[in-house]
């Protein structure tokens, strides 16, 4: 990721970000919240918005907006649900019910791995709208044949997480919207999926030469990946940032990303924008969590990615590599902290148990949490006591990842039973009379040619041969060599 911005320009970034809840039915009716079913089945007259319907507000949507609020530091308040006014098909009572000038969630920070810290303005509950799909055409509004609407997703709970514009690149815009995933889907408030549309992102851009007060925003719609994401702030900034050099003056307005043309496209101005004559809901009553139920909904808070993170950190001595944080930012993202954690305590070695994890066992992601640590600390001590090689060991691993087991069976099943002495030192004195040319650089230290060697020696045994014996063995023969000349 690069920031293209010339010298002496500054990008400003906030980001508003919806996520779907992760209950088991929608804001103010029974129906349940589900993704991918056949259209217009999980509806009712409320979330239809028919005449006469009243919403019945839903208590575990609130607790889990409460997470999201305890989660980044908010302040929990008395809120007060408005209505939105405004038309659309996908929006059946013609307004939504959101939360405006009283929202839940106010004031509070989130704090990404680098240890910058992005302000958060509010994170408000509201309903979310049906899907309508423009179909013929280009599939966009102007020029598709006829639309159709599915209200399955019409009355889901959301939470709209409003960042302050405190991002400085595209990176760290990145960094934010990942984290705040990471923290959702920790908590259990959403299953934070962007390609199934759980968690989607707006981003607010304005540039101003550094040291000038903020300049006028666009708001960049559509964005439904982390990496369209980045992608259209660095676009956008740019075209800023051209059109103020070349004396013009950028207006606010909403822009839609399209992904494919890999530019951001004026969808409406701020003197046309909707006019949404705010007004409370008549039909909900405000909404004050009492102390007890914040402290309940505070203390029921699982552990965050960022203690989750300092906890693995700890297995080594607090001094990780860079290499490992990122393996660390990755294991805890995939939810897959645990399994290291789990090893180091059963005795294995924190780095090897790290270094599987992030990369073996995540690669196989739907199995892990089936893995048994027990057997894979065995695995991981078999390794780091050089009895198995590395290609051996994750041969071995994904054995038991598959099928589970014991290490040492599976090793002796695949063949990996380590070799005797004498049976290695055949093999390896007939490969280097194999290879005459090599052994003779070897011989005169070219340390280079050793890979080479041991290769061979792998290939000859259909790697059952380890590693460690083998560069010994090698070591050996040279200085017997060396002494006989
Ligand atoms: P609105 O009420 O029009 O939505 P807000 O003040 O709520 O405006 O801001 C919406 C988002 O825009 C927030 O994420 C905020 O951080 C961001 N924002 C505000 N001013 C700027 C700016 N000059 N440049 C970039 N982002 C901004
Ligand atoms: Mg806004
Ligand atoms: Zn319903």
């Amino acid at each position: 990721m690069t920031d293209r911005l010339p010298e002496g320009w500054e990008l400003v970034v906030g980001l508003e970000v919806h996520c779907e809840l992760a209950t088991a039915t929608k804001l103010f009716c029974g129906c349940p919240n589900a993704f991918g079913e056949e259209p217009n089945t999980n509806v009712c007259p409320v979330c239809l918005g028919l005449p006469g319907s009243l919403p019945v507000l839903n208590r575990r949507a609130v607790e889990l907006a409460m997470r999201i609020g305890v989660a980044l530091r908010c302040s929990i308040e008395p809120s007060v649900f408005h209505r939105k006014n405004y038309f659309y098909p996908d929006m059946p009572k013609d307004f939504q019910i959101s939360q405006y000038d009283a929202p839940i969630n106010r004031g509070g920070r989130l704090e990404l791995p680098d240890g910058s810290v992005i302000g958060v303005e509010r994170a408000h509950l509201e309903e979310d709208t049906g899907k309508t799909t423009h179909v013929g055409g280009t599939g966009r509004i102007g020029g598709a044949d006829y639309a159709l609407v599915d209200y399955n997703r019409s009355g889901v709970p959301l939470v709209e997480i409003v960042s302050a514009p405190d991002i400085r690149s595209s990176a760290q815009a990145h960094a934010y919207a990942s984290e705040l995933r990471a923290i959702l889907v920790a908590s259990g408030a959403s299953d934070g999926r962007m390609e199934e549309g759980s968690m989607r992102v707006d981003a607010n851009v304005s540039v101003r030469r550094t040291g000038e007060p903020f300049g006028t925003r666009c708001e960049i719609k559509n964005l439904n990946s982390l990496r369209s994401l980045v992608r259209a702030i660095e676009h956008e900034a740019a075209r800023q940032v051209a059109l103020v050099q070349a004396g013009g003056t950028v207006v606010q307005e909403t822009r839609h990303w399209d992904e494919g043309e890999g530019r951001t496209l004026s969808m409406r101005s701020k003197e046309e924008a909707n006019d949404y004559r705010y007004f409370p809901e008549p039909d909900l009553v405000p909404l004050a969590p009492d102390e007890r139920w914040r402290s309940e909904v505070a203390a029921s808070l699982p552990p965050l990615p960022a203690g989750r993170r300092a906890v693995l950190a700890g297995l080594f001595g607090g001094s990780p590599t860079q290499a490992q944080l990122d393996q660390i930012r990755s294991v805890v993202t995939s939810d897959l902290d645990r399994v290291v954690a789990g090893a180091v305590a059963k005795g294995a070695p924190a780095a090897l148990a790290l270094a599987r994890t992030a990369n073996e066992v995540a690669a196989n992601a739907e199995r892990a949490a089936d893995l048994d640590l027990d057997g894979f600390s065995r695995l991981l001590l078999l390794e780091a006591g050089g009895e198995l090689g590395a290609t051996q060991a994750k041969a071995v691993l994904s054995e038991l990842l598959e099928r589970g087991g014991d290490p040492t069976a599976i090793a002796k099943s695949m063949g990996f039973e380590s070799m005797d002495e004498g049976e290695l030192r055949e093999v390896v004195a007939r490969v280097v009379a194999e290879l005459p040319e090599e052994w003779d650089k070897f011989l005169a230290g070219d340390s280079k040619v050793q890979g080479a060697l041991i290769g061979a020696v792998m290939r000859a045994t259909s790697n059952s041969a380890n590693g460690k014996a083998v560069t010994e063995e090698l070591a050996r023969m040279r200085s017997e060599a060396r002494g006989a000349s």
